[in-house]
């Protein structure tokens, strides 16, 4: 027998941003991909005209690109082969496989009624399975479901799912107007684009057992299927807009790096020993889609936090000052060049969490601004003029201006006045950044450059001179 190359896919339906739960489905089904050198398929199930949006697929397709979660084959838009899906839909009428139904909303409302009156399941009484009806207006297509027996299949995540076809009904292939339903259009896909594995949400665990006797009439292969628990807020309901930002691009947007988003939302619902943090060459290497737990994972934006910060310390900082312009641009401030970046970078990364704090935190290396009145007040006090004149006459001759001619000139100051380096920085500190938490006063001193840092002083020295 030969082993049929691995073939998976992602198909979001473009009818909101994608979500968290959705892309971490999406990254489990590219991972498997990768993990076992298949290929992975993006398809754009975008049959629902009216709550499909053009933006939406964007913004689906530019959070995968974000994340690297890349495609071999597509993106493919359902809404391109309608056609298609009409042809095989019409082709099981003529094998006696489906069949048109004229039944009326009211008369299906009727039998709804009814079933549950006598507490039964909701199901169509399939009047018109053997009418030989054609095609009409109000009329849809119907599958017609194999009335015994049970459907089973071994799920990669949840194990074995048996449904018994009663279950099923005869649900509807095509509507009345003429459009495709998903479990057919996604069978008609996932067999013409040969999907070996079909790893999805387990919101549709319920459809497979439909998907499968479609396969089963369409006469193709059945793919492995793999349904991801669901990802919930804190409470443990579903995770939604309650819980906090839910969208990848949120994400993005509060300045967070897609490899610590990979990184955390891989974590739910799979793990490698008690392994936190992982490059994307060992996800590939580590990640198998039978090692997904069955159980929903708890969403915790304070993990995310920490595994963003986590590469924010550890990151290149040439990649991580690239990235930060655009937060600049946000803000309204100038955006320097890369070299200082990278420095701003190395000087505050250990005190930020994410790309936007890098920018508010570190916002007096890009803007100038006096250190709030309160400040000024309490730390630019009169009796310490005479210290800080000395420091911007000792400053001014540092040369070249780096770290350890700058702690030189502080400590001249200080065996000069006899003052405490504490009594000396925190006003420095205060003067150079408006703040009284900071990095080092020397990497900020070596990064601001010496006009910036003689600008500095010099006005928190008037201050204290009171002009
Ligand atoms: N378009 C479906 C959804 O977004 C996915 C269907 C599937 O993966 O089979 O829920």
């Amino acid at each position: 027998m030969t082993v049929r190359k691995v073939r998976t896919r992602f198909a979001p339906s473009p009818t909101g941003y994608l979500h968290i739960g959705g892309v971490r489905t999406a990254l489990f089904s590219w991972l498997y991909a990768r993990h076992t050198g298949g290929d992975f398929i993006l398809r754009v199930e975008d049959t629902d005209a009216q709550r499909s949006t053009e933006e939406s697929t964007r913004q689906i397709l530019d959070a995968m690109l974000w994340l690297g979660l890349d495609w071999d084959e597509g993106p493919f838009y359902q809404s391109k082969r309608l056609d298609l899906y009409r042809e095989y839909i019409h082709k099981l009428v003529d094998q006696g496989k489906a069949y048109w139904c004229e039944c009326s909303p009211e008369a299906l409302e009727a039998m709804r009624s009814q079933a549950l009156e006598k507490g039964d399941k909701p199901r169509y009484n399939r009047t018109c399975r053997h009418k030989g009806l054609g095609p009409g207006p109000g009329r849809v297509i119907r599958f017609a479901t194999p009335g015994n027996g049970a459907t089973s299949f071994d799920d990669q995540i949840k194990g074995r799912v048996t449904v018994s076809n009663e279950e099923l009904d005869d649900f509807i292939l095509l509507r009345s107007d003429d459009m495709p339903t998903y479990n057919v259009s996604v069978v008609i896909d996932d067999a013409l684009m040969e999907m070996t594995h079909v790893i999805r949400g387990d919101d549709h665990v319920m459809n497979t057992p439909k998907q499968i006797q479609l396969y089963k009439a369409l006469g193709s292969p059945l793919p492995v299927f793999g349904h991801v628990p669901m990802v919930l807020g804190k409470d443990r309901t579903r995770l939604s807009k309650r819980h906090g930002a839910t969208s990848v691009t949120a994400y993005k947007d509060m300045g967070f790096l897609p490899e610590a988003v990979v990184n955390y939302l891989v974590r739910l619902s799979w793990s490698h020993g008690d392994q936190e943090i992982f490059s994307r060459e060992e996800l590939i290497e580590f990640f198998d889609i039978g090692d997904v737990g069955k159980s929903a994972a708890v969403f915790n934006p304070e993990k995310l936090l920490w595994l963003n910060h986590h590469y924010i310390k550890t990151g290149d900082t040439a990649r991580l000052a690239a990235l930060v312009p655009e937060f600049l641009e946000l803000k309204g401030y100038p955006v320097p060049d890369r070299e200082y970046l990278q420095k701003v970078v190395t000087d505050v990364r250990e005190r930020t969490k994410t790309l936007e704090e890098i920018v508010d935190f570190g916002d007096f290396y890009f803007t100038e601004k006096e250190p709030p009145a309160e400040l000024r007040r309490d730390f630019f006090k009169p009796d310490l003029a005479l210290a800080f004149g000395t420091l911007v006459e000792k400053l001014r001759t540092v040369d070249p201006w780096e770290h350890a001619g700058l702690e030189e000139a502080v400590r001249g100051v200080l065996e000069e006045t006899g003052l405490k380096f504490k009594i000396l920085a925190q006003p420095m500190r205060v003067a150079l950044t408006g703040k009284t938490v900071s990095p080092g006063i020397f990497e900020i001193m070596a990064t601001l450059g010496r006009d910036r840092v003689l600008d500095r002083l010099s006005r928190a020295h008037a201050c204290m001179r009171g002009s």
